[in-house]
């Protein structure tokens, strides 16, 4: 109802629909796992941790240095595998453990705002995630939705994002971070990327020039009878758009994640402007395959892998049989609606995410 009232009728819409759909607190599902991981002897979690810096050892293993921002203290892991997944903060600690792959990026923070609406007349009269379509140049993740979202328990309305600018690769990161990740190795590339992605240039510039009332005009667009009094801007987040330095281009964009492994493959890291929480599964079986290959062949692991992952090694988009049975199954162990019956005669049009093949491009939220 809020896309439709007041839109003039005779205005042509073509929409896509899918009864199918699910909120996901993913930091819900982080504290069950991690509290599930605490009850074991050989995990220790160490919050409010910041690492400092990742040296090898004489014995090919990796010394992890890190300092406890509440108390200062100072401490040290050393590990055979070191996996890097601190988002934005990723490009900083993979160039500090010198492997020769991490001189192959640069990365470039572009950040998000969102007008969001508490109201909870309007809140409930949304019960959806309407997603558009991208501006020319803009980077795909950067769709304009009108997204419903249930933060603990309470209904809002995000509509975004809108591109802006800050040097922090993390929301809470450092105004130096920019500065101190470009190395003369990268520097390049950047520059490259910047005279070749001119379209992208515009679209930041375009977006960064944006006033209050041009960001209500565009939510406008979906939700014609939107109060301004009920809206107000909330920045999201910091993404790092990477950058790789290319033999012919000298550097490419690019949009979607990377998993970078050294040679050894006794360290890795996730690069991406926005792998997206949802691409998390995927992503960490990609971590896998690429950092012990051998171990992922062997009967043991598969079987594990596939009791977690029941769907591991099923293209589901060239078979409707296959994704309708996973659709099934999942809507029975998380208790959701029953899931719509796919008409098979038509082929497969389901738009589901392969946990083995994806190769996750976007994370069309943000
Ligand atoms: C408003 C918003 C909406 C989103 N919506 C969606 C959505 O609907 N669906 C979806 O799939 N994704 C969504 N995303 C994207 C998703 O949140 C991210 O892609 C995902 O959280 C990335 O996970 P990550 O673990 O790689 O990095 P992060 O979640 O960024 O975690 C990295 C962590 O590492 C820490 N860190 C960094 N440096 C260090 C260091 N030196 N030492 C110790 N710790 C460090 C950081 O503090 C941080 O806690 C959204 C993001 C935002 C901001």
């Amino acid at each position: 109802p809020l896309m439709m009232e007041g839109r003039d009728p005779n205005q042509k819409l073509a929409v896509t629909w899918t009864p199918i759909g699910t909120d996901v607190n993913f930091g819900e599902i982080t504290r069950q796992f991690v509290g599930h991981l605490k009850t074991q002897d050989k995990f220790t979690l160490q919050l409010s941790s910041e690492v400092q810096d990742i040296t090898r050892n004489k014995d090919g293993s990796w010394h992890v240095e890190y300092k406890n921002l509440k108390d200062g203290t100072e401490s040290a892991t050393d590990a055979k595998f070191l996996f890097i997944g601190a988002g934005g903060g990723a490009l900083k600690l993979l160039q500090k453990s010198g492997i020769p792959e991490a001189k192959e990026y640069a990365g470039f923070p572009v950040g998000g705002s969102f007008l969001v609406t508490e109201n909870p007349t309007i809140a409930m009269q949304h019960m959806a995630k309407a997603y558009g379509i991208a501006s020319t140049g803009a980077p795909p993740m950067s769709v304009p939705h009108l997204d419903t979202r249930v933060l603990d328990g309470k209904r809002v309305i995000l509509f975004g994002p809108f591109a802006t600018f800050s040097t922090k690769f993390l929301k809470n990161g450092s105004y130096l971070d920019l500065l101190s990740t470009t190395t003369p190795h990268n520097v390049w590339p950047m520059t490259k990327v910047g005279i070749e992605q001119y379209p992208l240039v515009e679209y930041l510039a375009g977006q960064l020039m944006l006033s209050d009332d041009d960001r209500f005009e565009a939510l406008r667009t979906y939700f014609p009878n939107a109060k301004k009094e009920d809206w107000k801007l909330w920045q999201a987040g910091q993404r790092v758009q990477i950058i790789k330095r290319d033999e012919e281009k000298g550097g490419v964009l690019k949009l979607g994640t990377e998993v970078v492994a050294s040679q050894d493959r006794t360290i890795a890291g996730l690069l991406g402007a926005s792998p997206g929480a949802s691409t998390a599964a995927p992503i960490m079986l990609n971590v896998l395959e690429t950092v012990f290959k051998e171990k992922v062949a062997t009967p043991e692991w598969q079987a594990k892998i596939k009791e977690i992952v029941p769907s591991y090694g099923t293209k589901l988009n060239d078979s409707a049989a296959a994704t309708q049975k996973e659709w099934n199954y999942t809507a029975e162990v998380l208790q959701l609606e029953k899931p719509p019956v796919i008409d098979q005669s038509v082929g497969t049009s389901t738009g589901v995410t392969l946990p083995v093949e994806s190769k996750p491009e976007n994370d069309m939220a943000l």
